[in-house]
Formats: structure tokens, sequence, C-alpha cells
């Protein structure tokens, strides 16, 4: 149930419930869905060490997070990585280097509206160029070998998963 939406944006009659998937207004033929939106997360790899972004603002500030963010309208899955990815880092990556690893459904709260994501995870070699931080979304970036990541410290269930499964095929 999504609280904030109290009435009918068509006709202004009372909602009594709107899911994460459909409102339907008891008045009028009024019938909206909240689809499901789509995320990418990328896990940046060198040597035998991942790039995590450590979140500057809520959800989850101060935790760790993958480079990522939400598909913009008509943007392919790959191109959100290279955007994002220039967005947060400074760094362009050509977008046939985003391999698709695997996704993860996801719970967004952003300012008391909960949005369901699913989290598309890419993997992707970091190219030598120098970061160059977005400070509004990105406190720092962080190096972790393999075997030194604690998956406790990374803020949302979703990439917590991605990065678990990553170690499984990975840390040998
Ligand atoms: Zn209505």
């Amino acid at each position: 149930m999504i609280k904030s939406f109290k009435f009918c944006p068509n006709c202004g009659h009372s909602i009594s419930e709107f899911n994460f998937r459909r409102m339907a207004c008891p008045n009028c033929d009024l019938v909206y869905y909240q689809n499901v939106a789509a995320a990418v997360a990328v896990i940046l790899r060198k040597d035998d060490k991942l790039l995590f972004t450590v979140r500057n603002k809520e959800p989850q500030k101060g935790k760790l997070d993958l480079a990522g963010g939400f598909t913009d309208p008509d943007e392919s899955a790959e191109r959100t990585c290279q955007r994002e990815i220039e967005e947060e880092l400074g760094i362009t990556i050509p977008i046939e280097n985003f391999t698709y690893f695997l996704s993860k459904p996801n719970n967004y709260e952003y300012k008391g509206i909960p949005y369901k994501t699913c989290d598309l995870a890419f993997i992707a070699d970091f190219p030598d160029e120098e970061i160059v931080l977005e400070k509004e979304e990105i406190a720092a970036v962080k190096w972790i070998a393999l075997k030194d990541i604690k998956l406790e410290e990374i803020g949302f269930d979703s990439l917590r998963s991605v990065v678990d499964n990553y170690l499984k095929l990975n840390l040998k």
C-alpha cells in the first residue's frame, strides 16, 4: 500500500487501496499502474579488487554501493551503466564492455514513497582512467579485495546478494 496516494488524480474521489501494481478508482474509470522500475548496478573490477562507492545520500547513506542507478525512459540497460558511471565517476567505458551478470528485486524508498525495482547487475573491467567523483551522491570510492569484502557493509539487500553471488563464483 502506498500511503501518500489518497485521492484519485482524475476525479478526486478517495482511493481505498493502491498496492504496488495498480490503483483503480472506485468512482471513475481511472486505472493507474506503478510498474517495477529498471535499475542497474555495475561490478567494476581490477585485478582482485572491486570498486565500491560510499553513498552520500539517503537511503542507505554511508553504506557501500555499486555504481549504477535508474534506467531513463528510452534507454537501454547498458547505456544506463555507461551514463551512470560517467556521471558518478567521470569515466567513460565503451558500451560493449558491460557484460550482463544477473538480476535481483529490490525495495527503494525515497521521501516516504516505496518503489519496487529490478536491479540488473553488469560486470565491467575498470579502465586506467582517473576518477572524478560526483560528490553530491558519492562520498568516496573504495577498492576492496575480494577476500576482504564484508557483505554487511553493503547498503541494499539486492546488491549484497549480487556481490555474494559474484564472490561465490570468483573467490577461490
Ligand atoms: Zn476517479
